[in-house]
């Protein structure tokens, strides 16, 4: 068969999928204060009562793309192994001491950290209590990317998509031979208890480190509001992404179908950390159902939903959209 003569690549993050209890508190927060674009408003496909948000870029390039599934009125999550403790994006290094001031004044806390990996760190809450950071990261690492820039921030300043996300482990060592030995990361350094792990291939977008914090004392977390649901990895098409389900099913027999996502084709499996894994492809894109110009401007659905249009309408609550 063609597929196995494939090589297929993983260039780095796709998406990040979180948990919101309010969908307004949530679109205010990523448009107003963090400037990013809601490129499409949707529901769960899986839950079609509830809203799926997505943020990004412009276009939703993948490696920008923070979404959220709005449970209204869900408890607080607890962050704790083996979840995401942290979501980073990146931002130039120059504009930090910006984000310092502009998270002040909209009113939310932050911490400038240490340096991390040479790299300064600014860390901070959403409105769920999710687990944000700022990483001032070397301009030539986003050198192609479109921030959102009709927002009301000056450019230079703009988030560039994710920077990493760190997985908190108990464990590391089964995690770690997943991402290199499987999903083909290369381990690039350790800093305290943090192992750095860097995609194996390029195309030039941005999200291409996993870091695992060995953190074999924390209380387990729990999913709720405020804590990440699961991690998507970006593979470029169809193919390759039958290639990566052939990839591993042998090493994770319950690795979900190829779903369709409109967006994008999925497949889910959990690391065996715990944490919850896609592969999903970057195309066909945002814009298979909206030019760019009117991305996230209405709620779009999947043909299959379409025909219960009114009842969804009913079933979401009315929200604001961004201006
Ligand atoms: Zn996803």
């Amino acid at each position: 068969m063609l597929m196995s003569t494939i090589n297929p690549t993983l260039p780095g993050l796709h998406h990040v999928t979180a948990i919101t209890a309010d969908a307004q508190n949530n679109i205010n927060f990523y448009c107003d204060v963090l400037a990013l674009r809601l490129v499409k408003l949707t529901v769960n496909f899986d839950d079609p009562t509830s809203y799926h948000l997505y943020y990004g870029d412009e276009s939703g390039r993948p490696g920008t793309v923070l979404t959220f599934f709005a449970w209204p009125g869900a408890a607080r999550g607890r962050a704790g192994p083996p979840q995401v403790a942290a979501t980073a994006f990146s931002v130039p290094a120059d504009a930090i001491d910006y984000w310092v001031q502009r998270l002040a004044a909209h009113g939310v806390e932050n911490q400038l950290g240490g340096q991390r990996f040479g790299e300064p760190v600014l860390s901070f809450l959403d409105p769920d209590g999710m687990q944000l950071e700022l990483i001032g990261a070397n301009p030539s690492a986003d050198s192609a990317a479109t921030p959102w820039i009709a927002a009301s921030i000056p450019e230079p300043m703009a988030i560039r998509g994710f920077h990493s996300v760190t997985l908190s482990q108990r464990k590391t060592a089964a995690t770690s031979q997943l991402l290199t030995d499987v999903m083909k990361y290369q381990s690039t350094g350790v800093e305290g208890r943090r192992l750095r792990y860097q995609a194996g291939t390029h195309d030039q977008g941005p999200g291409t480190i996993i870091d695992i914090v060995h953190e074999p004392e924390m209380p387990r977390g729990t999913l709720g509001a405020g804590v990440v649901h699961h991690v998507a990895f970006r593979t470029p098409d169809d193919a390759q992404q039958a290639a990566w389900r052939d990839t591993i099913a042998p090493h994770f027999p319950h690795v979900s179908p190829i779903m369709d996502r409109c967006y994008f084709h999925s497949i889910y499996f959990r690391e065996p950390g715990g944490v919850l894994f896609e592969i999903a492809t970057v195309h066909p894109g945002f814009t298979a159902d909206q030019p760019i110009e009117e991305l996230g401007r209405k709620l779009m659905l999947p043909p299959w939903l379409e025909k219960h249009r009114a009842e969804i309408e009913h079933a979401v609550p009315p929200i604001q959209l961004p201006r």
